[in-house]
């Protein structure tokens, strides 16, 4: 029987229209909108695409939002003194600086530099700290594995003792949704095995999960045979593989491949997520529920 497919375009919807109902609702009642800047140094045309789709959901759900474009020769001190300037701006509750930086800056020190109270992608290490010791703590969680827990979630995968089992270790996507995985409370209270390069027997890890969560960055790492009938399967593997002409705009476009054998996988699994549509729309709706939380925080509403 063919999985049940998690759709993040049709999540996301739902969780955009809830953010919009919730800004409007606070608009009325306090007379403040979450404000949100946008940090971009230089004209990477990869970092322009992903600072635009930003902004342009920003706007759609009610934010204020800044877009701050620096030259790709700001210094570091002048980049500096901009976050500090937005860090002590009452009215901007969430600061992100598009990556990479130019190399005459440290890009560590930069990021550092962001008050862990404005620092809505969660990477501060204040933030990672919160992460780790879980409950009230977290106030941020980074929005990629924050998306792949709210699709298990809503797909209503029962993740309480559930065999979790993540492929990759990276510290934005493997390292935190294990950590979050393993929290007690909601949407979690799994066991959880991490997986990477040096794992003995891959395969037979893989194949004792319920939930598994592949993030290695290589394309149909995981074949159909490691899945355990029924399992969840959440791909976050984004791979170009080859290029295509766009119906829609006659343009090329990136042929993208999950590291899941997707049609082979999607006659074994309960539940998958494809590639694209599934993880990638996510990442940008977390970072939106974030920027919100964080004027909940300062509001004293969350
Ligand atoms: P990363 O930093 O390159 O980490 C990859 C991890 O996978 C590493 O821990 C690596 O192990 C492990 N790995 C690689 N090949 C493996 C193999 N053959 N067997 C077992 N483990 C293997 O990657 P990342 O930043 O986490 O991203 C992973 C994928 O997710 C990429 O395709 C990326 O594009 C995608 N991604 C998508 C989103 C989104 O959809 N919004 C967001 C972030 C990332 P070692 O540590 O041993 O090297």
């Amino acid at each position: 029987m063919s999985a049940k497919l998690i759709k993040g375009t049709e999540i996301r919807e739902e969780i955009l229209e809830e953010i919009t109902a919730e800004v409007k609702e606070i608009k009325e009642k306090h007379g403040v909108v979450p404000g949100l800047v946008t940090i971009l140094v230089g004209q990477n045309p990869a970092s322009i695409s992903y600072v635009t789709l930003k902004i342009k959901t920003a706007n759609r759900v009610g934010f204020k939002e800044i877009q701050d474009n620096q030259s790709e020769t700001v210094s570091e001190a002048d980049l500096l003194a901009l976050i500090d300037r937005y860090n002590n701006d009452d009215s901007i509750n969430g600061i992100l600086v598009q990556l990479p930086l130019p190399k005459h800056i440290d890009e560590k020190k930069v990021l550092n530099a962001i008050d862990p109270d404005k620092d809505v992608d969660g990477f501060h290490p204040v933030n990672v700290g919160r992460l780790m010791i879980g409950g009230d703590e977290v106030k941020f969680p980074p929005c990629t594995p924050a998306g792949i827990q709210e699709m298990i979630v809503r797909a209503g995968v029962e993740t309480s003792g559930a065999e979790v089992v993540v492929v990759g270790r990276s510290n934005i996507v493997g390292k935190p949704i294990a950590n979050m995985m393993l929290q007690k409370g909601p949407g979690a209270n799994s066991t959880v095995t991490v997986v990477h390069t040096r794992t003995r027997d891959l395969a037979a890890h893989c194949l004792r999960a319920d939930i598994l969560i592949v993030a290695a960055g290589v394309p149909g790492l995981v074949k159909p045979e490691w899945i355990k009938p029924g399992a969840c399967v959440i791909d976050v593997g984004v791979n170009r593989v080859g290029e295509k002409v766009s119906e829609k705009t006659g343009k090329k476009i990136a042929v993208l491949k999950g590291d899941v054998d997707f049609d082979a996988a999607r006659e074994i699994a309960g539940a998958i997520t494809p590639v694209p549509g599934g993880v990638g729309p996510m990442t940008i709706t977390m970072l939106m529920k974030n920027t919100l939380k964080s004027l909940k925080f300062s509001l004293g509403l969350a």
